[in-house]
């Protein structure tokens, strides 16, 4: 098996697997001291959620929310962090119950589904599993387990990012050397779907004549091809979407989680 996917705990920088830092919140010290120091009078439940992709647990976030949340807050952190890249439609389901966040008026397909406007103290319960879609074409599919519950001080933020995976090492499959940069999507399942930003280069100056391939520019001047990434190309990035649609990373968040604490 390979390796698994390691991560940064959010309050003292220590890097766990999944498992272990799910093991690592329940103890971290620095955890326990930041939750003594918030200021609020007020209390509130909170839901650790664990999120993992269906087919490939290298990709997983660990997270805390209110329960006063709603599934609808849960779906936008899902998009902003993780899936959106048009605008796509998206639902949970769980305990065969599926929240939809614009729920159909006709049953004309069978059960009316709920909308997302639901609180997570309504729906969910410590232990259960339940799964979310985003985009009913090429959908991604995600696992989300409720590991746990706590009550607390209240606090203004509806989610926490605890910990995710470190962006795993993808090799180019040209080289077999660099740090892949870009993927081909319609080469996805095939051998080589990974490209470096060098064997791109080298690719597209094979591919037009050379002497007009600047150098400097990085494309030609008869600019055969277009610049020497082509169009379709997606980037690498730290997510399940990776490579589908026209998804290209995340605009709030940054691939790599930075821990309020480094380890010293
Ligand atoms: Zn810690
Ligand atoms: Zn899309
Ligand atoms: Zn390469």
């Amino acid at each position: 098996m390979a390796k698994q996917t390691k991560g940064f705990c959010k309050y003292c920088g220590k890097e766990y697997t999944r498992g272990g830092m799910l093991r690592h919140l329940a103890a971290c010290k620095e955890r326990g001291k930041s939750l003594e120091m918030e200021k609020r009078k007020t209390r509130c439940g909170y839901f650790e959620l664990v999120l993992t992709d269906k087919y490939n647990p290298d990709y997983w976030l660990i997270v805390e929310v209110k329960e006063t949340a709603s599934l609808e807050d849960l779906d936008s952190f899902i998009r902003a962090i993780w899936v959106e890249c048009c605008g796509h439609l998206s639902a949970f389901e769980i305990d065969r119950v599926q929240y939809d966040k614009y729920p159909a008026e006709d049953y004309f397909w069978g059960e009316p589904s709920e909308s997302m406007k639901h609180q997570l103290k309504n729906v969910l319960e410590v232990g259960q599993s339940f799964t979310y879609e985003y985009d009913f074409g090429s959908t991604t599919d995600l696992k989300i387990k409720v590991h746990d519950y706590r009550q607390g001080k209240g606090r203004r933020e509806k989610i926490i990012l605890l910990s995710r995976n470190n962006p795993p090492e993808i090799l180019c499959s040209q080289c077999g050397k660099n740090k892949a940069e870009w993927i081909d999507p319609e080469n996805y399942y095939e051998e080589a779907p990974f490209w470096c930003e060098e064997c791109l280069r080298k690719e597209h100056e094979e591919a037009c004549a050379e002497e007009e391939f600047d150098e400097e520019e990085g494309f030609c001047e008869e600019d055969v091809y277009g610049d020497y990434i082509p169009d379709h190309f997606l980037p690498v990035c730290n997510s399940p979407r990776m490579g589908v649609c026209a998804y290209e990373g995340s605009e709030v968040y940054p691939d790599q989680f930075v821990p309020d604490k480094k380890e010293k």
